[in-house]
């Protein structure tokens, strides 16, 4: 699919942050669709079918959360939310509900258009068979033969290492939260050892980065979790 094709709901009060959203999306190629009140989105995302939703957490009928979790209930559409900044709490709590992505205000066009470019092409992914094999840098992960070479070099990793970067490979370029990172490191009952995901980043951090002061793939996200950043 190009993305001339493709639909991006926006779902925003605020006039002047829609017409920023508007003006980016259409100069690259998007459709836009737009909606200034949560009641109203909804009823558009149910109309239009919208590859891809962008979702103000503030709006002026309904709590953005509520809207979010009421869209869960019938679509899988991705879902980026906007939040207020330094409101890592929501941003969590959104994710945790089935977001699959933040932007924290105020935001530019690059990030805006490289967020929205890994959701669609996650979604699209979720359709297709995904290749083993995943290169980003010097980083090289083969999720079927279990084996991770730095610059060619094998990694060896522990069972935990590996099931968090095969996580954050399935993901890349997605925030996950510390509690999706925990669950996936140690099972659903876990959710709140975020001291156990430090340690286990660090190690990782370690064996992968070149420089663990300035991490390349392993990102943190201040308060939310982490991101495997994507190059090229
Ligand atoms: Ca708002």
């Amino acid at each position: 699919m190009t993305p001339t094709e493709q639909l991006i709901l926006l779902i925003e009060d605020e006039p002047g942050i829609r017409r920023f959203l508007r003006v980016t999306l259409s100069s690259n190629g998007y459709r836009i669709g737009e909606a200034a009140c949560g009641e109203d989105g909804l009823k558009h995302a149910a109309s239009d079918r919208p590859d891809l939703v962008v979702l103000d957490l503030g709006l002026p009928d309904r709590d953005g959360m509520e809207v979010l979790k009421e869209l869960r209930e019938w679509s899988s559409v991705p879902v980026i939310v906007l939040t207020a900044r330094d409101v890592e709490k929501a941003k969590v709590e959104a994710l945790d509900a089935g977001a699959d992505d933040y932007l924290t205000k105020p935001f530019g066009a690059d990030e805006l258009l490289a967020r929205i470019r890994v959701a669609l092409r996650h979604a699209l992914r979720a359709t297709a068979p995904q290749d083993p094999i995943f290169t980003t840098g010097d980083l090289k992960v083969d999720l079927a033969a279990r084996v991770v070479t730095v610059s060619g070099e094998e990694v060896h990793l522990t069972p935990i290492e590996f099931r968090l970067l095969a996580t954050l490979v399935k993901h890349a370029g997605k925030v996950l939260t510390h509690r999706q990172l925990l669950n996936a490191g140690w099972g659903p009952e876990y959710g709140f050892e975020a001291h156990y995901l430090r340690v286990y980043m660090a190690q990782l951090r370690r064996k992968l980065e070149a420089d663990t002061a300035n991490p390349r793939y392993l990102r943190t996200e201040p308060g939310v979790g982490y991101r495997l950043a994507v190059e090229g």
